[in-house]
Order: structure tokens, then C-alpha cells, then sequence
């Protein structure tokens, strides 16, 4: 029984492709999640698309993708994913309802359009299965074999975060998240609480996140926070700013850590096994 997870996209808001990202990694969010042989997706980042051609090689082309919301950086890689171009791949995407209540598809057949984008979503051969629910939703995936459970995250249009339970086993997928009073962090904290693995939004530093409150997004110190109250087990800090090339991705994985030694701060092309 193994359960491991592959970061594949780690960075936030645009891929950064310079020589300085090439410890962390420039693709944005994109986590692969093997459950005994099944894949689950979190998030079409960039980052999907290197995974797409490894799961292409591997034949492995029934994949099911939940998506925390619609933000370029969270589906830039999906009109790339290779299994989208064979006509025998099946493909689950959840993706919860915005303010504007669109239709998943709907948003989608958006990024696959003219003048955006030279080939629309009805001409792609595969299967396209699109669950449409809402943030707080729980649903069965797998005949029943993984449980998932969602929450509404503060941030601008909406995003939903993830808990999937798989055997004796749960990950959390907090991005992208902006921390705000000490109630909304308690529901978080119960949400999250006695995970294996929490993906964690860390986009500032506690000095950037002076200058962009309101921008959606969280620091390494309230990773820290919410693994301590929440008694997450392993954080992987998460959806790093586009500024923060290695040489301060370093520094910061360095802060965090003697904080709190269960803080490392996700590496693109690395894995873990639970
Ligand atoms: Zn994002
Ligand atoms: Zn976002």
C-alpha cells in the first residue's frame, strides 16, 4: 500500500523559466498523487504538462484532476496534457462553481477559444468528464476507495481547498488561501487536523505579506501556525511568489525549518511516499 505525491508545479502566478529556479522549480501548481497505481491531480498548472507526457509513456491515461480554481496559474497546463489527445483517455476534472456560477465546461470550453487558444474543447478526442460542485461539497472517488472533502478558501473568485482520505492515510491541498481572523484559521485548523501531508500556500514572506494583503495569499509562518494547531504531520510549504528565485528559497526553507523541523518547502520533480 503506497501512497506518493509528485510535485510537479510548485511555483504561484506565472512560470518562472530563468537558471535561478532550477533548484525549486519554475512550473506552477501541479501535484500528481498516486493512490496504489491510480492518479489523482492537483491542479493544472504548468507543471501538468510534464506530467501528461510521463503518464502518456506509462500508459496511464484515466486520470482525475481537482482543481482549486480557475486562475490561470491553476489551468494554464491543461490544454497541453497529452492524455487529452487520445481518444481512449477518460478525464475527471472537479472544479468547484465560482461567484459567477459558470459551468465548469463552460470555463473551460473559455481558455480552449478563439482568439485565445487555436483548437476549442469539442475537438478534443478524449472522454471530458466535468463535475461541477461547490466549496464544502464532499464526494467518493474511485468506487468509494478515496474520500474527498473540500472547504471554501478566502481568496479573489473563490478557491476550494482538498482533504483526501485514502486508507489509513490524508493529504490536504490548501492553495490558494489568504489567512485572515483567528476563527477562520480554527476551521481550517479542524479541516486540516492530524494530516499526513498538508500542501500549503507560503507565497509571502512575513515582510512581503505587509505590502499585499488582500492579494489571496499566505506566509511560511502561518504554516507553521496552522501545522501546530492543526497537528498536521508534514508541510510542504507551497505556490512559492515568482520573486523568490533559490537563493531565497533557500533562506526561507531555512527559516521555516527551525521554526518548525515538519516545514520543508516543495521542490519541483520530487516525491514523497506517505
Ligand atoms: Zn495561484
Ligand atoms: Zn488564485
Amino acid at each position: 500500500m503506497a501512497v506518493t505525491v509528485t510535485f510537479w508545479g510548485v511555483r504561484g502566478s506565472i512560470p518562472c523559466c530563468s537558471a535561478e529556479y532550477t533548484e525549486y522549480g519554475g512550473n506552477t501548481s501541479c501535484v500528481q498523487v498516486d493512490l496504489d497505481g491510480q492518479t489523482l491531480i492537483l491542479d493544472a498548472g504548468s507543471g501538468l504538462r510534464t506530467l501528461g507526457d510521463l503518464l502518456f509513456q506509462q500508459n496511464k491515461t484515466d486520470v482525475t484532476l481537482l482543481i482549486s480554481h480557475t486562475h490561470w496559474d491553476h489551468i494554464c497546463g491543461f490544454p497541453f496534457f497529452r492524455p487529452i489527445f487520445e481518444k481512449t483517455s477518460h478525464v475527471d476534472l472537479y472544479v468547484p462553481r465560482q461567484q459567477n456560477d459558470e459551468s465548469t465546461k463552460e470555463i473551460f470550453a473559455m481558455l480552449m477559444s478563439a482568439p485565445f487558444f487555436p483548437l476549442s474543447l469539442h475537438a478534443i478526442p478524449s472522454v471530458l468528464h466535468f463535475h461541477d460542485f461547490h466549496a464544502s461539497d464532499h464526494f467518493d472517488l474511485f468506487d468509494g476507495k478515496v474520500k474527498v472533502q473540500t472547504i471554501p478558501l478566502t481568496h479573489p473568485n473563490g478557491a476550494c481547498g482538498y482533504r483526501v482520505f485514502y486508507r489509513d492515510k490524508s493529504i490536504s491541498y490548501i492553495s490558494d488561501y489568504e489567512h485572515g481572523s483567528a476563527g477562520s484559521s480554527e476551521e481550517l485548523a479542524a479541516f486540516v487536523n492530524g494530516s499526513d501531508l498538508m500542501i500549503y500556500d507560503a507565497m509571502y514572506t512575513p515582510e512581503e505579506y505587509e505590502h499585499f494583503k488582500g492579494w489571496g495569499h499566505s506566509t511560511w509562518q502561518q504554516a507553521a501556525h496552522l501545522t501546530r494547531i492543526g497537528n498536521v504531520k508534514l508541510t510542504a510549504l507551497y505556490h512559492h511568489a515568482p520573486v523568490h528565485n533559490d537563493a531565497m528559497m533557500r533562506q526561507i526553507e531555512l527559516l521555516a525549518q527551525a521554526d518548525d523541523s515538519r516545514l520543508f518547502a516543495a521542490k519541483e520533480n520530487t516525491s514523497i511516499t506517505l
